[in-house]
This record gives C-alpha cells, sequence and structure tokens, in this order.
C-alpha cells in the first residue's frame, strides 16, 4: 500500500493526489494543469516562481527555494505557537539547545532566548540576512546542528 497524498495548486487550485514522496524530500515542479511551478515539501504545497526558477543563477534559485521552505516553516511555526503546545513539555533544557548562543560571533536576527513569537519580519530577516551566513560553517552548525551538544 502506497501513502498518498492530497495536494492542491496553489495557482490554479487543482488537486490530485500523488504518492507521499520520502520524509524530508524537496520537490520542484510544474502544476500538471496550469504549468505554474510549485514546490512540495513535507506534505505541503508551495508556490514558486517560474521566472527564476527556470531563468534564474543557481545563486537565486537558492535564494528563492529557501525563501519558499522558510515560509512555510514558519506558518507552521505559527500554528504550533498559537496552539500553544509549545513548552509545556518541553524541558528547559531542549530550550537551550535550539537556541544554544553562548559564544556567538555572528549576530542572527534572531537570538533572543525569550524572544517572542517569530513574526512575518523575523522570517524575512532571516530569509535575507542569516541565510546568507549560512555558509559560514561555525554559524551554520550553531543554528542547524541541534544535536546534543555538550560543551
Ligand atoms: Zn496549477
Amino acid at each position: 500500500m502506497f501513502p498518498v497524498i492530497e495536494v492542491q495548486c496553489p495557482f490554479c487550485k487543482a488537486t490530485g493526489q500523488i504518492m507521499a514522496p520520502p520524509v524530508g524530500s524537496i520537490i520542484v515542479g510544474p502544476c500538471p494543469r496550469c504549468n505554474e511551478m510549485v514546490l512540495l515539501f513535507n506534505g505541503t504545497v508551495m508556490p514558486l516562481d517560474k521566472d527564476i526558477i527556470s531563468g534564474g543563477s543557481s545563486e537565486e534559485k537558492k535564494q528563492h527555494l529557501l525563501e519558499t521552505i522558510v515560509d512555510m516553516v514558519a506558518i507552521k511555526v505559527d500554528e504550533l505557537i498559537e496552539s500553544g503546545d509549545v513548552g509545556q513539555e518541553s524541558k528547559q533544557n531542549s530550550r537551550r539547545k535550539s537556541t544554544s548562543g553562548k559564544s556567538k560571533k555572528v549576530a542572527p536576527s534572531v537570538s533572543d532566548k525569550g524572544a517572542p513569537p517569530i513574526t512575518r519580519q523575523d522570517i524575512h530577516d532571516f530569509v535575507h540576512i542569516d541565510l546568507h551566513l549560512i555558509d559560514s560553517k561555525s554559524y551554520f552548525d550553531k543554528v542547524f546542528g541541534k544535536k546534543k551538544r555538550e560543551r
């Protein structure tokens, strides 16, 4: 039995069922009906800018895809925060882990442990500032290396 997910094109609203891609995979492709570019990640379909995807430089494509994914994740994070599920069972510890920033050399836009929920502006900053820092390995590890890292 293949797991199937329901998807809807954000442009023409056509719906269809596709075989669920492996968890974590990112799929970029044209909508079979309207031919606009869409991104499928984690069961969510996001609209893409066809001009960038087909004609942009790899840097532009990268930026656009990252922006799209961050945006998508941000929406989910918003929902999660609003649902009030965050912080109930998570220990102080896990909270610190996710923002582990004792000795930051760079200054990300969001570094405050007690910061309010992420806003659109934060996302914007993240996409336009922090993502450019990802090339710095240490920064990348700090932000995305959420494994246990005892010092
Ligand atoms: Zn479509």
